[in-house]
């Protein structure tokens, strides 16, 4: 599986490089390149069946000899008739002149396109063909791949295809003991793969799937246990008794009982000499950054340096401003570290931090995981703290605790994560929990609707931005046509398919809007955009330029705008319950009366009931747990953010962020806590072991 990628026929220094671009370099890294859905071409239509709007399979017998023509200079036309029962259809494909013998009339081919109806007939363009063959079977699902530039679909496809055929042959041992797989019923390793990426039917998709689940949860609870006593008894340099009031007194509010109890729980955790791991549970707007700038506060006050780590720039660089207003009048020096700032001004910064001399030395930065990198190194850390906790984790913990030798941790989650979740993925850490809110805050009052409302849904916009306020709206995809026919999350466990509503797009939508408002200022905010753009998008809304913002999930951590009042999210079927809980989170902060829209079409499933708790449930905790039992695990292993970004604790899962049973999760769990009971170092199973050091990105042989 350590195969160099280059090694599989036909693939060159060119393809090696986008490979690498999507993090693939081995033969084992190009098979645990999940599909992120599939083509459902076993689900042939009549022409007559088709919606203009879908991609579908069609059987079609090629009717007439393609003719070519010339247009616009260089380029040609290929067209040809086809039929099937239920019409005739124009068939043509650009510059492919050599298809012209490929379509002889009589010939039945699978196509796969969308049929337009224009006129009698029907059209289709540039579909994707594939000859029926009496006695071979085409395939019924065919892999979508995430790309990238310099990769097709079909080179990815083929190249899948020879590494399968390379396993095969090598037919590798799984790593899983055989009498685990036997016990649980999963399928072999070998099945798994193959059908993952040409599932033969539903059937086995989802039974791969299962067994792929499976084994991303046993390696990281497999890799936690292992870490957990590592962790353990982690020296660390013990703080002063600090009066933290002399920040706190600063703050024109009183602290809520809650925070003074975990405040005071972290001041004696860095008193000690042994790091504090600690983990801030609290709802978003319950909080949070006060019980971290404390911490931060206890270090400095003790001499030592303080760190704040944020998922994103646009976070970093509000918490920067936040905590540059209560730490300077204090006379402490506080910089913003982020991957945006110029190379000198960096180096300055790297410089300042590693600092012997205190007094030139830099206090308290906040940053991105620009922090992580390289060139930064702290003269005398003493804390770091990791806003947003689902976003970093183990990995990336234990290469701070790495950086920063005798630093206590702290780490902050805004995902009210169910205890039995928390303490299976945070077994390695003190939790405290900021289980009430500032009082005064207003509940955001939440109702579900359907397109049927659309035009009263605009009516009410209108409304909100002429008395003065903004709003949001929420976007499950960036673009249109991003998804595949069959999202992987579509076919669920027992291999049944959902079939949903298309999903809108952040950037679409936003032009429709402002097509429909053409007085009001609206701009869409997604995470492909470049860091210093989606910053200045969010920072002509936070100044009130803006009216309305369409964006995706990248919102929903911790921005503070107190004048947005309407948050309306769109196929909110599509987000887990935590997740919309948060968003609606983003209003409602200042004094104006908030209101939270989750627009669904939704009726399959329990979609509906699933929506409707938010209507009446406004506790984090409550939510949480009502997600868990309702939708399993995965929406919280995908943290929040981007829904394209399956991460969570810094490790990467990728098909166990799609899981919607809790019960895989926990056998996983009990699996491998069994296993490390009797063999604590895994060298038993020095697969098992190597698979763990991957996940965690550690080099092989540093876990224990
Ligand atoms: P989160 O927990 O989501 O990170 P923040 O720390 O950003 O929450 O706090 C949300 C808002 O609540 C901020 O504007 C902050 O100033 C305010 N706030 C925090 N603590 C209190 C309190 N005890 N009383 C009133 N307002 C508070
Ligand atoms: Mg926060």
């Amino acid at each position: 599986m350590d195969t160099d990628i280059g090694k599989l026929y036909g693939v060159g220094a060119v393809k090696k490089e986008a490979y690498a671009r999507l993090g693939i370099h081995t033969v084992g890294e190009l098979l645990s390149h999940y599909p992120r859905g599939y083509e459902d071409r076993g689900n042939v239509k009549l022409l007559s069946e088709s919606d203009g709007v879908s991609k579908c399979a069609y059987l079609l017998t090629v009717a007439t000899e393609p003719r070519s023509a010339r247009i616009k200079g260089r380029m040609s036309l290929l067209k040809f008739r086809a039929y099937d029962d239920s019409g005739i259809c124009e068939i043509t494909f650009f510059n492919q002149e050599y298809l012209k013998n490929t379509f002889t009339p009589g010939t039945l081919f699978r196509f796969y396109g969308k049929a337009d109806l224009k006129g009698k007939n029907y059209s289709l363009t540039s579909p994707v063909y594939e000859p029926v063959i009496e006695g071979a079977e085409l395939p019924p699902l065919v892999s979508v791949y995430p790309l990238t530039e310099g990769l097709s679909q079909k080179q990815i496809a083929k190249d899948v295809r020879s590494a399968l055929v390379l396993a095969s042959a090598k037919e590798l041992d799984d790593p899983l003991p055989e009498d685990i797989r036997r016990r649980l019923g999963l399928s072999p390793l070998a099945y798994a793969q193959r059908n993952i990426h040409m599932p033969e039917s539903f059937s086995a998709l989802a039974a791969a799937k299962k067994r792929l689940i499976f084994d991303e949860f046993f390696t990281f609870a497999l890799g936690l246990s292992m870490t957990k006593k590592e962790n353990e008894k982690h020296p660390a340099h013990p703080c002063l008794n600090v009066d933290v009031s002399k920040l706190t007194s600063t703050l024109p509010y009183s602290l809520t009982g809650a925070q003074r109890r975990v405040i005071s729980e972290i001041a004696s955790d860095m008193r000690k000499d042994v790091a504090m791991n600690r983990m801030v549970i609290g709802d978003v707007g319950s909080g949070k950054t006060v019980c971290a700038a404390a911490a931060m506060y206890i270090a400095v006050a003790s001499g030592r340096q303080a760190a704040l780590m944020a998922p994103t720039e646009i976070l970093a660089r509000q918490h920067h401003a936040d905590l540059c207003a209560l730490f300077e009048p204090l006379g402490i020096r506080c910089e913003l570290l982020v991957g945006s700032l110029g190379a000198s001004e960096k180096k300055r910064i790297h410089k300042a931090l590693a600092e012997p001399d205190p007094k030139k030395r830099i206090e308290v930065v906040i940053g991105t995981q620009a922090l992580l990198s390289e060139g930064v190194s702290f003269h005398s850390p003493g804390i770091v703290v990791a806003d947003e906790q689902h976003r970093f984790g183990v990995g990336q913990r234990a290469t701070l605790a790495e950086k920063n030798l005798l630093s206590h941790t702290l780490v902050m989650s805004a995902t009210p994560i169910p205890r039995s979740l928390a303490l299976a993925m945070y077994g390695d850490l003190d939790v405290s929990t900021l289980d009430e809110m500032p009082a005064g805050r207003q509940r955001v009052d939440t109702f579900v609707v359907d397109e049927g409302y659309r035009e009263r849904l605009d009516g009410f916009i209108r409304k909100q931005i002429a008395e003065g306020g903004q709003v949001y709206i929420v976007c499950p995809a960036v673009e249109d046509g991003e998804e595949a026919d069959l999202s992987m999350e579509d076919i669920d466990g027992d291999g049944n398919v959902l079939r949903r509503a298309p999903l809108r797009s952040a950037v679409r939508f936003s032009a429709e809007l402002a097509e429909k408002f053409p007085d009001l200022s609206v701009e869409f905010l997604h995470g492909k955009m470049k860091s210093r753009d989606k910053d200045a998008v969010m920072q002509r809304f936070a100044s009130g330029k803006t009216q309305i913002l369409v964006s995706t999930t990248v919102i929903e951590v911790g921005v503070n705008v107190p004048n947005a009042c309407l948050m309306i999210v769109e196929n909110a079927d599509r987000f887990g319950l935590s997740q919309l809980h948060q968003l609606r989170g983003r209003v409602g902060r200042g004094s104006r009366k908030s209101y939270c829209i989750l627009v669904s079409d939704a009726t399959e499933g329990n979609a509906r009931e699933r929506l409707n708790v938010m209507k009446s449930c406004y506790n984090g905790y409550e939510i949480a747990e009502r997600d868990l039992e309702m939708r399993g695990p995965g929406d919280f292993l995908r943290g929040s953010g981007e829904t394209s970004v399956r991460q969570s604790g810094g490790v990467k899962f990728k098909l166990a962020a799609l899981c919607d049973d809790m019960g895989l999760m926990k056998t996983a769990f009990a699996e491998a806590r069994a296993l490390t009971d009797t063999d604590a170092e895994l060298s038993a199973h020095p697969l098992l072991r190597e698979r763990v050091s991957k996940m965690f990105s550690l080099e092989a042989g540093t876990i224990n």
